[in-house]
């Protein structure tokens, strides 16, 4: 069931995007060759408890980080460890979730660690260019599979593969609420949008194949990977859905 928000409510979840915006921007800046995952993850932690709230993956189905942490070819849900240290030419998807006052923020970024290959470079580009393109379709009136149609038109129509199995989500009280919002579909597909309806749009975007290998028991049961070994992407952020216009994003530092 899809829960649709009311005006009061979309104001309060706007402080739970906040600290989650901010959480994310901050451990962001601290990517850097030689740091570990586990630094980034306790860095984000003490942030969030920082400003009262809760990282929202800490404990989520036993996951044992703060942030989900994912390298290279890790697509998401990679576990924070000492052992993963950051290398020049890495990218890194760095998610972030914060829970304050009973609502959830959810938010992604891929960061370059150091310099990465022109080819990578793209592939952050254009996986950043889909999730705004996907936004923008979070419109009243329009229906749910035209986010994911314009997302997987603007990633293939660059020549990368689009996750299948991972999808994006409805956010409220509960991290992951309904409906499942994919990164492809067609055009006038879906439930349609409706104002108060809030939705985390998270495009994952394969430099090749976009099959999945893992995740896998022996690794603690969560981390996805690329089929073919190739780099992903994610970009995430958690959006209402307006009676008019573009949605507003409540992963903004700007409340
Ligand atoms: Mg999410």
């Amino acid at each position: 069931m899809i829960h649709i928000k009311k005006p009061a409510e979309i104001e309060e979840m706007k402080l739970a995007g906040k600290i989650s915006a901010k959480a994310l921007r901050k451990t962001g800046e601290l990517v850097r060759p030689g740091i570990s995952t586990l630094d980034l993850d306790r860095f984000a932690e003490e942030y969030i408890r920082m400003q009262g709230a809760t990282p929202a993956f800490l404990g989520y189905g036993g996951f044992k980080g703060s942030i989900c942490a994912s390298i290279n070819d890790a697509i998401v849900h990679g576990i924070p460890g000492e052992d993963k240290i950051l290398q020049e030419g890495d990218i890194i998807s760095i998610d972030t979730g914060a829970v304050i006052g009973g609502w959830v923020g959810d938010n992604a970024w891929t960061y370059a660690v150091g310099e990465i290959d022109a080819e990578t470079q793209r592939l952050l580009e254009v996986t950043e260019q889909s999730m705004w393109a996907g936004i923008d379709q979070a419109r009243s009136g329009n229906h749910l599979e035209d986010i994911g149609h314009t997302v997987q038109t603007v990633a293939e129509g660059a020549g990368f593969g689009v996750v299948r199995e991972y999808v994006g989500h409805g956010v409220g009280h509960d991290m992951h609420e309904d409906p499942n919002v994919p990164n492809f579909g067609r055009k006038g597909r879906g439930p349609k949008l409706k104002a108060g309806m809030v939705i985390a749009i998270e495009p994952m975007v394969c430099a090749g194949t976009f099959r999945t290998r893992g995740p896998y028991p022996e690794e603690g049961g969560w981390t996805v990977y690329t089929a073919d070994g190739k780099c992903a992407a994610h970009f995430e952020r958690t959006v209402a859905i307006q009676a008019d216009g573009a949605p507003l994003i409540l992963t903004s530092e700007e409340w």
